[in-house]
């Protein structure tokens, strides 16, 4: 099945309203293990994608993802601003010039994480956004040529989740949770959380479009 753009729209919508919707939660994890404002740069980033939302939608995907890349280096502050900018301009890259499906997709997003690594010296494991985008991108690489859409986005939203489960009882390695050392064992990471609902909110939508057939 092949994804136009259009679906950008929706998903950023909805990324924006499951972050609303969970801030205060998302906001006492960064509190517990960090400085309390990983809510806030992840809002910020959201509203100017959703302000820009239609315009982007209209792009081609390699454009699109570069200038949603752009606008969370500029606009997002903190460790996440720069994952994520670097998150998408390398999605932008890895999919020029595809056609673009759900094997497409699977490759940019493992660009995409593999240059967030690079970005953040950081790799699986450390308790960070990654425990949930790593395994998210590897499940789709995995599952995109065998599996039905609704049921690779099924896959997707449980590895999600458990890689955000997966972070509670890990030693913080990377970013300010490692300052606590071992104090940081038992709490989620608040940027894998955000990341696990994100990712949920979109694949409920793409789920939505499929359902609609
Ligand atoms: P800051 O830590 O600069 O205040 P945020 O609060 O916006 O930035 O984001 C914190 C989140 O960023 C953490 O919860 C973690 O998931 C992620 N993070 C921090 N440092 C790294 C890193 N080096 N690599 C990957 N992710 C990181
Ligand atoms: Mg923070």
């Amino acid at each position: 099945m092949q994804i136009t753009p259009l679906i950008l729209e929706k998903t950023i919508r909805a990324a924006n309203d499951v972050i609303e919707q969970n801030a205060e939660e998302v906001a006492e994890l960064d509190r517990a293990i960090g400085d309390g404002d990983h809510v806030i740069n992840i809002q910020r980033g959201l509203k100017v994608l959703a302000e820009q939302a239609t315009d982007i939608s209209q792009l081609e995907w390699s454009v699109a993802w570069k200038k949603m890349g752009m606008l969370c280096m500029s606009k997002i502050g903190g460790a996440s601003g720069s994952l994520f900018g670097t998150l998408f301009v390398a999605m932008a890259k890895d999919s020029n010039d595809k056609v673009f499906d759900t094997l497409a997709f699977s490759s940019a997003l493992l660009a995409g994480v593999e240059a967030m690594k690079l970005r953040g010296k950081s790799a699986a494991g450390e308790k960070t956004m990654l425990d949930v985008l790593i395994p998210v991108a590897v499940v789709l690489q995995e599952n995109a040529a065998e599996d039905a859409l609704s049921d690779l986005l099924i896959k997707v939203k449980e590895t999600a989740i458990l890689g955000m489960e997966s972070t509670e009882n890990m030693l913080a390695t990377k970013g300010r949770a490692s300052f606590l050392e071992e104090r940081s064992v038992g709490h989620i990471d608040a940027g894998a959380r955000s990341s696990q609902l994100m990712i949920c909110a979109i694949a409920d939508v793409l789920l939505q479009e499929c359902e609609a057939g």
